[in-house]
This record gives C-alpha cells, sequence and structure tokens, in this order.
C-alpha cells in the first residue's frame, strides 16, 4: 500500500479511511482489473483477473460494505472482501459477510417461482411463472383496494434491508399493511428511547469516549456490531474503560474493564442506583439538564406547592430515587455495590463523553424492559452526553434516509390487527398477536407477504402461526419472498426467489458512529454485464436462474394492480425521466443519488463521473458534515423560514406554526430541540400518565416476570435467557452458508457448576427445559461463564425440514416429524441430523457435524408486554435431566397452555377506548408506516 499516493488513501468524501492500515486492498482506480495469483494452483504462479464492484452485505442490519470479485474469465463472482471506501465498516467485516459467497452458490437455494401443488403445508409444489404469480396477487389486492378493504394487505417484513422503498409502495397503494418483526426484536428498548426523545435507537460515538456502557454484547454480537466493536476497541485504545452488563460471559464482556453479571431484569435497578450516585455527588451536567430536560412540566404538575426551581427538582429527584441506595441494587443485582459505585463516579467523571447502548438483551427480554433503556438514556441525560463527540446520540442524528421522488400521502386507514385498541403505545406492530386476532375473528388477510420472515421458527409459540397459515378464511394468500427455503415458507402459497446481497438494489444507512452515511447494495452481475456491452433491462435476467429482486417486483405489481393508472397507484411508479412510462430500478436511485443526498453530485462531479455511476464505483457516500451536521442537533436554530406566523406557548415556551411544534425557547433563543411534546428531554411523560401507565411517567425500575422473588432454584426452576446471538450466525439466513454452519454447530444449555451438581448432569448430558407451555431437550454446557440461577441457549439452531433436499438447507438442519398428536400435543422428533452427502459441491461430503441445534422458540408462549407490546422472551423455565424415552431436539408444546398465557398477558393491558378525543394512539409518536393524523382518530375509522 505504501506506493499509493496518499490522497488515495481517503475517500473521495474527504473520510479519512483505514486504507493505509489494509495492505492487501487495491485503490479504486485499480478496480477494473486486478490480478492475484490462484492459490489452488500454488507453487504454480498462475494469475487471475478480477473486477472490484462494490454492494452491501445483508447478512445483518449493519448494512457493511462488500467488494465482490468477479472473475473476469468465467464472470462469476469469486469471493467478497470488505470495502474499505465504505464509511461503516471501513473494509473490515465478521465472519459473515464473505460468507455470503457461500449464499450465492448454495446448490440447495430456490432459482424459480414455485406454487402449491396440494394442500398448504403439504409439501406439493410445482414451477410457475412470474407472470402468473403477479397477475394472481395483483387481482386480490385490487380487489382490497377497490372494495375498501384496504386493512387486508399486509407486508410482514423481518429485515427489510432498505430504507424507505416500502413505505412508498404501501403508501402508493393506500394501505395500512406493514408489518415487521420488531416486537421479538426491538421495539421495548426502542421504547424507552422514544418516550424520552421522540426517537427510538441510540448512536453512541464510541471511538471519542471517555467510558463506555453496554448492556448486551456488543463487541461481538450486538446491534451493528462490527462497525461499533471496531470503534469500542479504538475507544479503548486511547484510553476509554468498558464496563458490560450481562448475565453471560460473552466475548464482550470478556475484553471489558468491569463485567457486571446482573440478575436479568434488575439492570434498571442499577443504572438507577448510579443515577443517584451521579446525583448525590453534583457529578451532574447542571446547565444540560437545566436547559434540556423538561423539569419545569414536572415541578408544575405533580409539585406545584413546591418552588418552582431547577435547584429543587434536583432534590426531589434524590428523594425519589432514596431507596436505590448501591446495596439495593446489589441486592437486587448479584453484583458488588463497591462496583456500582465505581462505575457511577466514572460515567459521572466521563462527563460529556460518556458513549452507552443497550439493544435486545435486557430491554428484549423482561416486561418493563423498556424502563431499562429508559434508564439508561436517564445517564446519558446526567452526563450532558446527549448528542456530544464521545457521547450517544439519538439515531436520527447520524442516519441519513434521501427522500424519493413523488412521495404519496399518507393513507387514512388503520389496521387495528396491527395495532390493536389494547397497546396504543406499541412501539412497533403487535406482529406476535397476529395468529390469536385472527382466531378470535378481529380480521383476515386477503394478501400477505412474507418478507427475509420466518415466523413459524422465531416468533414465541410457532404451532399458532402454523395454524394460522394453513387456515385459509385467516389467510387466503401467502407469497413468501425469499432467498432460501424457511419453515415459514413451506406452509406459504408461493415461495418467490428474491435475491441475496449481491443480487438486489437498495439502499441502506446505519447509525454506526458520529456521522451520516448511505450505502448502495446492487446486482454485481448485472453492473459486471451491463458494463461489458450485455443489454440487461431488468435484474433478474443477470442473477442465477429466474431470481427476481424485491425493487422490481413492487414496481411490476403495483403497474398490474393499476394498469390504467385509475386507482392513483401507477404514478408512483412511472418514470422520472420518462414521463407515462413504467420506472426502472436505475431511474429509481439516480433520481436520488441526483437530488436527494446533499454533497453527492459535486463528489461525482469532481471525478467526472453522474452520481449513479459514482455510487456504482464507491458503494458508499458521507454526507460532508457542513450539510448535515450531527452533534447537538437540539440547539440548531428553529429555520427564520418557518418562525414567520409562529406562537410561543407562555407556559411551556414551545413554539407551534399552523398547530405543529417546531422548537422551543430556551435562554431566550428558538432551538429546534426534540420531537416530543415539551420538545425537550421528557424525564416526565405525561403521555405515559395519560394514557393509562402514571406510575411509568418517570424512569423507574419494573418487577420483571422473572424476578428472583418468582424463581426458586433449590426447587429446580431457573431464568432461561434465550436471546443470545453467536457471533458466526444469523436468526434464520446462514443456513445456507457453509463456512458458517461449519464454525458454530451446537447451541447447548449454559448451567453454571453449582446449577449442574445441583440438578444432577455434566457437559454433554441431556437436560430437559420445561416451560409453561411445553419443552425441549438439548446438550448441558457447564460453565462458570453463566451467574448461577440462570441458564442460557442461543437462539438460531434448531432448523429443521419435513422433507430431504426441500424446506431447509442440509448443512444444519434435520429432517423431523412434527405434528399434533390425540391430545392436541405438538410433538417434533428429529428423524435424521445433519449427514454428508453427495451434491455438485464436494464439501457437503466433508460435513463432519451430526447435530443440528435444538429449536426452543416453538415452546415459548408470548408475553406481550402491556406498554411497548414487546414480547418478553425470558422465561422461567425448570431443567432436569433428560427423561429415558427423550431425544435430542424433541419438542413439545401444548396450544391449550399457550393461548391461556396469551390471555393472561393480554389481561395486563390498559386499553384506552373511551377518551374523549377519541385517538388510539398519541398523535406525536411514530409508527413505522404513519398513516395519516385522522386515521388515529377512531371516531373517524369504523373498526372493521
Ligand atoms: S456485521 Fe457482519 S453480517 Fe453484519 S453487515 Fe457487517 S459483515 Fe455483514
Amino acid at each position: 500500500m505504501s506506493d499509493i499516493p496518499l490522497q488515495q488513501q481517503f475517500a473521495p468524501n474527504g473520510e479519512p479511511m483505514v486504507v493505509r492500515d489494509l495492505a492487501s486492498c487495491p485503490p479504486p482506480e485499480s478496480w477494473h482489473d486486478v490480478m492475484e495469483y490462484d492459490a489452488k494452483a500454488w507453487p504454480r504462479k498462475v494469475e487471475r483477473h478480477y473486477e472490484l464492484i462494490p454492494t452491501i452485505c445483508f447478512n445483518c442490519e449493519a448494512a457493511c460494505g462488500l467488494l465482490a470479485y468477479i472473475d473476469k474469465e468465467t464472470g462469476r463472482v469469486k469471493k467478497f472482501e470488505g470495502n474499505p471506501y465504505h464509511p461503516g465498516s471501513r473494509g473490515r467485516n465478521c465472519a459473515k459477510g464473505p460468507a455470503t459467497i457461500n449464499q450465492i452458490h448454495d446448490h440447495d437455494r430456490i432459482l424459480y417461482p414455485m406454487k402449491r401443488a396440494g394442500k398448504r403445508g403439504e409439501g406439493k409444489w410445482e414451477r410457475t411463472t412470474w407472470d402468473e404469480a403477479l397477475n394472481t396477487f395483483a387481482t386480490k389486492i385490487r380487489a382490497a383496494i377497490v372494495e375498501d378493504r384496504r386493512d387486508e394487505v399486509m407486508y410482514h417484513v423481518g429485515r427489510p434491508g432498505h430504507d424507505g422503498y416500502m413505505e412508498r409502495v404501501l403508501g402508493a397503494w393506500g394501505v395500512d399493511g406493514h408489518n415487521s418483526h420488531t416486537n421479538v426484536c426491538s421495539s421495548s428498548g426502542r421504547f424507552g428511547y422514544h418516550i424520552w426523545c421522540g426517537m427510538d435507537r441510540p448512536s453512541p460515538d464510541h471511538a471519542n469516549a471517555r467510558f463506555i456502557l453496554l448492556i448486551s454484547a456488543h463487541l461481538e454480537t450486538g446491534h451493528y456490531f462490527n462497525p461499533q466493536a471496531q470503534r469500542i476497541m479504538e475507544g479503548k485504545m486511547k484510553g476509554a474503560k468498558l464496563a458490560v452488563m450481562d448475565p453471560r460471559l460473552s466475548n464482550t464482556a470478556s475484553m471489558a474493564d468491569y463485567w457486571m453479571p446482573t440478575w436479568p431484569g434488575s439492570e434498571a435497578a442499577v443504572l438507577l442506583a448510579m443515577a443517584r450516585i451521579i446525583l448525590q455527588e453534583k457529578l451532574y451536567n447542571a446547565e444540560y439538564m437545566r436547559r434540556w430536560v423538561n423539569w419545569q412540566e414536572y415541578m408544575a404538575t405533580e409539585y406545584p406547592d413546591e418552588a418552582q426551581t431547577f435547584e429543587r427538582f434536583i432534590e426531589m429527584l434524590l428523594n425519589l430515587y432514596a431507596e436505590y441506595t448501591p446495596e439495593f441494587a446489589a441486592g437486587e443485582s448479584g453484583v458488588d455495590a463497591a462496583m456500582i459505585v465505581d462505575i457511577a463516579r466514572q460515567i459521572g467523571h466521563a462527563g460529556t463523553a460518556f458513549a452507552a447502548h443497550t439493544w435486545r438483551a435486557a430491554t428484549a427480554g423482561n416486561l418493563g424492559g423498556w424502563q431499562v433503556s429508559r434508564a439508561l438514556w436517564f445517564l446519558s441525560v446526567l452526563t450532558g452526553s446527549v448528542g456530544t463527540p464521545g457521547g450517544t446520540a439519538p439515531y436520527t442524528w447520524n442516519k441519513f434516509v434521501p427522500a424519493p421522488f413523488l412521495k404519496p400521502s399518507p393513507t387514512d386507514v388503520w389496521n387495528e390487527l396491527l395495532f390493536p385498541p389494547e397497546y396504543p403505545l406499541a412501539n412497533y406492530e403487535m406482529s406476535i398477536l397476529l395468529p390469536y386476532f385472527l382466531k378470535e375473528g378481529r380480521g383476515k388477510v386477503a394478501a400477505y407477504f412474507t418478507r427475509v420472515y420466518n415466523p413459524v421458527w422465531t416468533n414465541p409459540d410457532g404451532t399458532a402461526w402454523i395454524e394460522a397459515l394453513t387456515n385459509e378464511q385467516q389467510i387466503e394468500l401467502h407469497a413468501a419472498l425469499t432467498p432460501t427455503w424457511n419453515e415459514t415458507a413451506w406452509y406459504a402459497d408461493y415461495v418467490l426467489p428474491m435475491g441475496l446481497a449481491s443480487e438486489r438494489h437498495d439502499l441502506m444507512s446505519q447509525e454506526t458512529h458520529a456521522a451520516r452515511w448511505i450505502g448502495f447494495r446492487q446486482p454485481v452481475h448485472r453492473v459486471y454485464k451491463k458494463r461489458h456491452g450485455e443489454p440487461i433491462e431488468f435484474t433478474y435476467q443477470a442473477n442465477p436462474g429466474e431470481v427476481w429482486e424485491e425493487d422490481e417486483f413492487w414496481i411490476e405489481l403495483s403497474w398490474r394492480i393499476d394498469p390504467d393508472g385509475s386507482l392513483g397507484i401507477r404514478k408512483y411508479f412511472e418514470s422520472p425521466y420518462r414521463p407515462g412510462e413504467k420506472l426502472t430500478i436505475e431511474e429509481y436511485y439516480r433520481w436520488i443519488f441526483e437530488n436527494s443526498v446533499p454533497g453527492l453530485p459535486e463528489a461525482a462531479a469532481k471525478e467526472g463521473l453522474t452520481p449513479l455511476v459514482y455510487m456504482q464505483k464507491y458503494g458508499a457516500f458521507t454526507i460532508p458534515e457542513d450539510k448535515a451536521p450531527v452533534f447537538q442537533l437540539n440547539e440548531q436554530p428553529v429555520k427564520l423560514e418557518l418562525l414567520q406566523g409562529a406562537v410561543v406557548d407562555s407556559q411551556t415556551d414551545v413554539i407551534s406554526r399552523d398547530g405543529v411544534k417546531i422548537g422551543v425557547m430556551v435562554d431566550g433563543k428558538a432551538c429546534e430541540g426534540f420531537p416530543t411534546p415539551s420538545r425537550k428531554l421528557e424525564f416526565y411523560s405525561a403521555t405515559m400518565k395519560e394514557w393509562g401507565w402514571p406510575e411509568g411517567a418517570v424512569p423507574g425500575y419494573t418487577h420483571s416476570h422473572v424476578h428472583p422473588a418468582n424463581i426458586d432454584n433449590e426447587h429446580g426452576e431457573y431464568l432461561l435467557i434465550p436471546t443470545f446471538r453467536l457471533p458466526t450466525l444469523i436468526h434464520t439466513r446462514s443456513h445456507n452458508a457453509k463456512w458458517l454452519n461449519e464454525i458454530s454447530n451446537a447451541n447447548p444449555v449454559w448451567i453454571h457448576p453449582v446449577d449442574a451438581q445441583r440438578i444432577g448432569v455434566q457437559t454433554g448430558d441431556l437436560v430437559r427445559v420445561n416451560t409453561e407451555i411445553g419443552y425441549y431437550v438439548n446438550r448441558a454446557w457447564v460453565t462458570e461463564g453463566i451467574r448461577p440461577g440462570v441458564v442460557a441457549c442461543s437462539h438460531h439452531m434448531g432448523r429443521w425440514r419435513l422433507e430431504t433436499g426441500r424446506g431447509t438447507d442440509r448443512w444444519n438442519s434435520a429432517k423431523v416429524a412434527l405434528g399434533k398428536d390425540q391430545d392436541g400435543i405438538w410433538r417434533m422428533r428429529q428423524l435424521e441430523g445433519v449427514r454428508p452427502y453427495a451434491s455438485k459441491d464436494p464439501d457437503t461430503e466433508r460435513i463432519f457435524w451430526r447435530e443440528t441445534g435444538v429449536h426452543q422458540n416453538l415452546t415459548f408462549p408470548v408475553h406481550p408486554d402491556p406498554v411497548s407490546g414487546m414480547h418478553c422472551w425470558h422465561q422461567k423455565v425448570t431443567v432436569e435431566p433428560a427423561q429415558p424415552t427423550d431425544r435430542y431436539a424433541d419438542i413439545s408444546v401444548d396450544p391449550a397452555k399457550a393461548y391461556l398465557v396469551y390471555k393472561q398477558w393480554m389481561a395486563m393491558t390498559r386499553p384506552q377506548t373511551e377518551r374523549a378525543d377519541g385517538l388510539r394512539r398519541p398523535l406525536w409518536m411514530i409508527r413505522p408506516y404513519r398513516p395519516a393524523a385522522s386515521a388515529f382518530k377512531r371516531t373517524l375509522q369504523p373498526t372493521r
């Protein structure tokens, strides 16, 4: 690399890149022809020539950059390496990035559209045409729209892999049909952030932090973990201290300066104890809090007779949190009180350079998990480290979603299958409850798409999903949009193969660090063929078999729903460059790059490129900070043009224009503030109080459903953590990556030696883990890496198929018998584990592992948190040695018990259906696909 001129070691946008460290990465000027010797020809020196085309990894949400090495002799991708010009990943990937090569060359992948030829779930399939599939769905969807059944079209997504595209499609159709996986993932964690600041994810600036606190396994497997892991290590190398709260000695915890193996669910108690120490020892940032916390509202509402001063507010906080002594927190969590005090002081001293993050983990496991992220953000607020260098920003400050051309108006429909009256504050759709709502006759789904989503396997109570998906009255037509077989696709009417990471277009941006960037996923074979003169009109022409990409599928489907434009849909899918003609996918992105990304046209022009060609060349772009600042955006002055005609509320200092809040006066300055009702950070949430949860008006500590008081270790009861990931696997998409399965092919139950002795098991023994609704059988792994009283099992193994060669890949799935016995109990038993087999890939005959891991989610009932709606994953279980008739990976589920547990959790909700204002949900709260304000009014929308 030393012979590359210095200026080439920086991205074209000026960001210093780590190209200098990557001796093997050729500079972009040579990407049209990179020579490498053929490793397999060694010791002969046989030259291979490659063209390098960037794309974006699709194996997790981090959206890291990849470089496809296309062999110029064969025209096939030979390998994927990191793209050093990608601002998030900077050329470094985890194991899953390069394993994309396994996925695209997987011999078991689906290459042609399939239609069921028997009953749903019977496993009989025939090849169909894309035309037939598109016409079938277009007819069904058009009828639903024309007959005003616009809550009967549902798009249910696991990993979107794009920013904004589908929201535009659903908006154009005028349906309220966006459903997601988020309430099995992050909706509680998001809620805790949202209620504070109106934005629902954190974005820590780890690289510049002095102290980092993580509640999850971020170096290893957390959210955006590879880009963030790099920066956590950078921060540590510059002297930052790292503390990790995790009951499991994760790889991250093993790298930390402080490991706090808290009892799951006690995290908020520890965080509030830290907050109290920071307050007591006056380590808080008084000026920041005085200006940006809504303390005046809190004092005026809750303590009108007290002096309405900031100083009195601080005294009230100390009173409020008086019981949260280090000793109390130590008693709840099991973490040493002295460590809690030490960390609290270090956080206080780090001040504005305190970075913190939680994702999934405690927030996803516990009843009231949202109080954990809320208590963590409280520490960021106390230290004034919100959106500072080295602090933690709300994610929208570090993410950039460019606007497409012609955005549809929001729909006036509200779908109560997604946001039912019991959950007015749910942070995302109540996705896990869909099978029960359908069973109860709350509605039906006329056309259902699952995309990168496998609810039968991923969601709790998967057998309820099997029952819903096989019921043609409840779900009339279902297409699984997926590159590979999965357990849910088995029950669909159509299986439509969609492209993998290097076979599709998407635009992505993630809050990986203190900057804003976009990444361009592109079909590399299409780009390569076009560059070399092949006439490619659609991506499927360059993909293997008849693999489409979703973007083109939705354009095509929308034209067929509204062929003459009379429904007002077609216009959104017409070219912005060729009026009245069908939009091409290149035109869609070309328009965005030319019009919506600040600085990109100029950067492209400097190289003599169009913005589209620039993005095709580099695959990513960082928005210059002068065009998109990232720090302390709450302090930004309200734009002068907006102030014309604006009014200031004399009580609250909130600035409004035409009834819309646009800012707040702070020390005489009109600032944009935060998108909350007070435009400030809401320590006190009037929303919580008004919507039935007064005890949640301020950050607090909710006893989880798995609080130690509910679990008796001496009598065989344990707390099961089922949420942790291995760094090498993904929920359902890694099953066709042979390298990843070779690395990780077991998910034993972690048990502390003390507990193992009590139970009477050793490593490798079979144990039966009994849940509320059934059990599973797995092997024990006895380790001090888990705290006593808690057991843990990672969540991405135990894939199954009902046939050989179809259903899921054979690298990691077992052929099973699955069905209901005469007592109505679902049972699964493995018929055949992993075996070597003959195929086009010689590696299939080299498979050395035999077990598949064990699926556990089927044995969990739903636990919807009554506030956030999040499924609370942690389970109270009993663990015992396996019974004589038990076999590895046996599963048993009682659906009647599962339904009872669902009803018990529903009984905890507080529906707000009698409100005078008729609102279904606070107007200020976000929704992933947001209908018009009129749809928020129940009085205007009869419930179907
Ligand atoms: S962290 Fe790994 S799986 Fe996720 S996008 Fe980056 S390389 Fe891909």
